[in-house]
């Protein structure tokens, strides 16, 4: 039986043309910052968004708890919406590793909201409360159904007269720039850090990059080392990024096309389940609460017809559209769903 597989745009396999660049790529040790294929990832991705520095690595999930970390001292708070990655995502790592406490506004797909915002900001009233040290915004916004963040730039703006830094977690931000035609460093200038991924639907096998200034990357590095994530010939892995970046960037407006055609064919099916025009980009969320079926249940059944995808929230599916699922998978995990839910 061949596998539809939905679940997220990380399943995806290098290509043969990738796997080409990886064994061809000039190397050298990264922990003394001599691997040319490295350095020339870093240099690319922050010339792209804008930025003095990159840092390659090894998850998005690393990259932003180096970001927030240099934004926000121990016992400080950065404010996110309610579903955000660094919130639920992340397993704690904030607080358990670098000290930091969120607190959150709750959006409908998870979109800044900017007077929630501005009355979360504490400042530093002295030794009583904790104070705000930035803001992070996840553009586009994975548990939010890959929404684009509409109020980015007024947010960018509120923090600036606030003198308060922007963390932007990008994992699929060039989703944002492909979908939106604003680009990418029109997003990721606006932050102190931000942090991109090479391997959700830009489709290398490993990586993200965090990008800032030259002294924030510089103590980036510093604690990458620390916790033990300095690496050596990672130019294998960087190589498959810079391939990454050069040919399946434009392309993700076909993955989205494809979440488009996803969302019509479930809504056709399960009316109200999700709204095809809020699918903005490569990830479509169904609401199962008013089709009597459970998510395990469809997911189960699914999986036996050859069509993985993933359950977020109680009564919530998730598929993930990427560049190993063809328009006709897409079509056929999607007509799979319907019959399910219909039958
Ligand atoms: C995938 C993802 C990350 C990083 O995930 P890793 O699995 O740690 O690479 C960060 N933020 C968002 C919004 C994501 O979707």
């Amino acid at each position: 039986m061949t596998v539809i597989d939905l679940r997220s745009d990380t399943v995806t396999r290098p290509s043969a043309g990738m796997l080409a660049a990886m064994t061809s790529a000039p190397l050298g040790d990264d922990v003394y910052a001599e691997d040319p294929t490295v350095n020339q990832l870093e240099e690319t991705v922050a010339d792209l968004l804008g930025h003095e520095a990159g840092l390659f690595t090894v998850t998005g999930s690393l990259a932003n708890v180096l970001g927030v970390r240099a934004l926000a001292p121990p016992g400080t708070e950065v404010l996110c919406e309610a579903s955000a990655h660094i919130a639920r995502a992340e397993l704690g790592a904030h607080a358990a590793v670098s000290g930091v406490t969120t607190r959150t506004w709750s959006a409908p797909a998870g979109q800044i909201d900017l007077e929630q915002v501005r009355a979360l900001i504490a400042p530093d009233l002295g030794p009583y409360f904790v104070t705000t040290a930035a803001v992070s915004v996840e553009n586009t916004h994975n548990f939010g159904g890959g929404a684009i963040q509409h109020g980015f730039d007024a947010l960018a703006d509120l923090l600036d007269e606030a003198e308060l830094p922007l963390h932007l977690d990008g994992a699929r931000l060039w989703n944002a720039s492909v979908a939106s035609g604003v680009p990418v460093a029109a997003y990721a200038s606006r932050a102190a850090a931000a942090s991109v991924c090479l391997s959700k639907g830009l489709g290398a096998p490993v990586g993200s990059v965090l990008v800032g200034s030259a002294e924030l990357i510089r103590e980036a590095r510093v604690w990458r080392k620390r916790l033990g994530a300095g690496w050596r010939q990672a130019g294998v892995l960087a190589a498959a990024g810079l391939y990454a970046l050069e040919h399946n960037v434009d392309r993700l407006a076909e993955d989205h096309a494809n979440a488009r055609l996803i969302a019509a064919v479930l809504a056709d099916a399960a009316p109200g389940s999700v709204k095809p025009d809020q699918v903005e980009t490569n990830i479509v969320v169904a609401d199962l609460a008013a089709t009597g079926r459970s998510v395990a249940e469809v997911v189960e059944a699914a999986r036996a017809e050859g069509v993985l995808v993933g359950g977020v929230g109680a009564t919530q599916l998730r598929l993930v559209t990427h560049l190993d699922a063809s328009t006709a998978d897409c079509r056929t995990a999607a007509q799979t769903l319907a019959r399910l839910l219909t039958s």
